[in-house]
């Protein structure tokens, strides 16, 4: 899609350190890591964000980042992972074009949970669930 850096980098347009790449995704590293290691698997294709993607090629995604996984645990060999999404503005999406941070987590790092485990209210969790199994498509 024209405008989109991601795209950009698919077709060569743009620079990137790529670390993994096959017919329908690739991975190449995040300029702005959140530790050593830091990268990003994204679709070939455009599409914006896990309301958009569709099952078969979010199954290839999350398929490339389990093998992106085990080859950053060769090279690096990190305490634990983390993979995280982001689908929209309130969810600190920046970039719309769906994507995967596979972060390696090491015990020194500087990154910590965003948000305080505590427990919610039970009937409230309840009405939660109602609501979400009544849209069940
Ligand atoms: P988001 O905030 O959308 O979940 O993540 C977008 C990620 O893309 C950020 O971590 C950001 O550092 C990374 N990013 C943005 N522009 C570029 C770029 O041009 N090249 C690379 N390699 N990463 C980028
Ligand atoms: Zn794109």
């Amino acid at each position: 899609m024209d405008g989109c850096i991601f795209c950009s980098i698919v077709a060569g347009g743009a620079p990137a350190h790529t670390i993994y790449s096959d017919n329908d995704t690739i991975a190449f590293m995040d300029i702005n890591p959140a530790t050593d290691g830091h990268a990003l698997v994204i679709p070939r294709t455009h599409v914006r964000d896990l309301w958009e993607i569709d099952e078969d090629e979010a199954a290839r995604v999350m398929a490339a980042t389990v093998r992106v996984a085990a080859q950053i645990r060769r090279a690096l060999e990190p305490d634990g992972m983390n993979v995280l999404h982001a689908t929209g503005s309130a969810a600190f999406q920046t970039v719309y074009h769906f994507h995967l941070h596979v972060i390696p987590r090491y015990f020194n790092d500087p990154i910590k949970l965003p948000w305080v485990p505590r427990p919610g209210d039970r009937t409230k969790i309840a009405q939660m669930a109602e609501k979400i199994v009544a849209a069940a498509g």
